[in-house]
């Protein structure tokens, strides 16, 4: 299964950070495709603190669930503290966008992302990497639904990926 993660977050050193949660989930397969890092304002929130993203593929043998377990152990191990709240700073956050054309809804996971359609600082890596794939739910390709997207926020490609 090819998977699609989205790495972010606006505390510390984000760009290490990113770099390093990218590493530790190479332990679920190989590496496919990687976006440059990309900065955006907050979204959903406010915060003088801008994040960073950058998307990720990877090829694994591992079940989505079980993808989302290493996303999460990832996250404690880089210092991610939950605060309840659910748009707010975090150190690291790793989120499933897709898993090859699946569709999950289960209490744990939705795939594809639910909210990936209403984020430039989503769409825009997306685009870069994958802007023919055709979203499994809503059947349009990425450029398509960036064209379309309402967002405001701009995400800035701030560095080429040197993966
Ligand atoms: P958002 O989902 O809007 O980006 P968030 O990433 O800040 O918000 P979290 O607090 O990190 O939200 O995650 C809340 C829960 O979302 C997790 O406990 C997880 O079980 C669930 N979840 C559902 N679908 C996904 C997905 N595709 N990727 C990651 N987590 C998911
Ligand atoms: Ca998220
Ligand atoms: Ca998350």
């Amino acid at each position: 299964m090819l998977v699609t993660l989205i790495f972010g977050g606006n505390q510390g050193d984000r760009k290490a950070l990113i770099g390093e949660a990218i590493t530790e989930m190479s332990s679920i397969g190989k590496i496919k495709h990687c976006s440059s890092l990309y900065e955006t304002a907050p979204w959903g929130f406010e915060s003088p603190d801008s994040f960073y993203n950058q998307i990720v593929t990877y090829e694994t043998n591992l079940l989505p669930e079980e993808v989302l377990n290493k996303c999460q152990a990832t996250e404690q191990k880089l210092g991610r503290v939950r605060t309840g709240s659910q748009f707010c700073s975090r150190t690291i956050d790793i989120d499933i966008l897709f898993c090859d054309s699946q569709i999950i809804n289960t209490t744990r996971l939705t795939v594809p992302h639910p909210r990936l359609t209403q984020r430039n600082f989503v769409l825009t890596p997306l685009k870069e990497i994958m802007p023919d794939f055709i979203h499994p739910v809503i059947h349009k390709t990425i450029t398509t639904l960036f064209m379309e997207c309402e967002d405001t926020l701009k995400a800035e490609a701030i560095e080429k990926c040197r993966i």
